[in-house]
């Protein structure tokens, strides 16, 4: 059959499909511990839940205005002033079927075809696949571990050409957690001034950051860095929110409005309950993401501090988000029944089966020597995988 082009060049997620494996092992009666989920293990706060009750027993259960309700852009203006210090007109922020969404329809209405787009890596799964799909051009760049993976100035000007319109940057990080500074995002905002090109800042693991640690948004440098960055953010990770898909963003007006169109021709609005429980997440009691928060700083020191225990490994400290990318390189060319692990995928295939345990390769975010484990999950469910993948380990000659 012949298929588009377009679906020719990109893959399905290789997160979800390494969920879906360890699903369906589990349907077979397999227990398999999952290190691999990139989603909140805790239920939606009781108080947003009833809002959307309220929403269904209200009636509100039509079309809503393409790009979000007024009640729910005033909400999100209001947030990026309370937490931000960042002023938005209700005209400059938008709201879509999810952080995803947001960036899918950006670089539908900001790219064109031959554009290049720099992602520092490792990166989130799905960037280098949204900017494909634009028919723009990926243009990935390594950084260093021990660098905590942040992007130099250095490295950002040498991948500079006049074909680059936009710069992907995302703090704290999926995969590593590591959160950029405000030192560090001035120096990078330093050399973007001197070129013409944008920057999406995805921010949705703003709230969950560790050790008290500030969260600065490169937007927040000067009124011309906030002029030519758009900011990407959701309910999604805060408020253990996965399900309900509502993500915003705010920026330049005039791609706002191309980012309206797209979706007015393709989703429509974002589900009218989600929108109103939404509005509740942002403007009411916040508590709990410091609950949440503090149950995955737990769960991130016991992790990090048992994978630096193992024989090779190395992990840094993530400062935010839910998980943690240590380096297992040390575990390639080594055997098993005959056959060589050669890399991240092989490795976590191997430990999928030996151990059953679910973890992601780092390959799928652009660097081979490194596994992502998410601590969404347990204490007691990280005890028992590790201790697995240690057994397992120790059988590799
Ligand atoms: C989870 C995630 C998103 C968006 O999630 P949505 O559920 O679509 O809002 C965006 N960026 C990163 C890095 C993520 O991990």
């Amino acid at each position: 059959m012949i298929m588009s082009e377009r679906i020719s060049n990109i893959k399905p997620s290789p997160t979800l499909a390494m969920n879906a494996k360890a699903l369906s092992m589990r349907a077979a009666g397999i227990d398999v511990i999952s290190f691999g989920v990139g989603e909140p293990d805790f239920d939606t706060p009781r108080h947003i839940r009833e809002a959307a009750v309220q929403a269904i027993e209200e009636g509100f259960t039509r079309y809503t205005a393409v790009g979000g309700i007024p009640e729910l852009k005033d909400a999100i203006v209001e947030k990026f002033r309370r937490d931000n210090n960042l002023n938005y007109e209700s005209d400059e922020v938008m709201v879509s079927c999810g952080g995803k969404h947001v960036l899918y329809n950006l670089a539908q209405a900001f790219l064109n075809p031959g554009d290049e787009v720099i992602i520092p890596a490792p990166y989130w799964v799905s960037y280098p696949p949204i900017v494909t799909l634009a028919g723009a051009n990926p243009v990935v760049v390594g950084t260093e571990e021990e660098g905590d993976f942040k992007l130099s100035p250095e490295s950002l000007e040498a991948a500079i050409t006049p074909g680059t319109r936009l710069l992907v940057l995302n703090s704290p990080s999926n995969p590593t957690g590591s959160v950029y500074t405000e030192s560090e995002l001035r120096a990078l905002s330093e050399v973007i001034s001197k070129h013409d090109i944008w920057v999406v800042s995805d921010e949705i693991y703003e709230k969950l950051i560790f050790d008290d640690r500030p969260f600065y948004s490169i937007a927040q440098v000067s009124e011309e860095a906030k002029s030519k960055t758009f900011i990407v953010n959701g309910v999604s990770k805060t408020y253990a929110m996965t399900g309900w898909r509502i993500g915003y963003v705010a920026g330049p007006r005039e791609i706002i409005a191309g980012m309206n169109k797209i979706q007015s021709q393709s989703t429509s609005n974002p589900n009218s309950i989600a929108q109103k429980a939404a509005v509740v997440a942002l403007n009411g009691p916040q508590d709990s993401i410091r609950t949440m928060l503090e149950a995955f700083d737990e769960r991130r020191q016991y992790l990090v501090q048992r994978l630096n225990a193992i024989k090779g490994v190395h992990c840094n400290m993530p400062g935010g988000a839910f998980y943690a990318f240590p380096n297992f390189s040390h575990y390639f060319n080594t055997e098993t029944e005959g056959e060589t692990i050669k890399g991240s995928v092989d490795l976590c295939e191997y430990l999928l089966t030996e151990a059953r345990v679910a973890l992601v390769p780092g390959m799928a975010f652009g660097d081979d020597d490194f596994i992502r484990f998410s601590y969404a999950t347990g204490l007691e469910t990280i005890k028992e995988g590790l201790d697995r993948i240690e057994n397992a380990l120790e059988k590799l000659v």
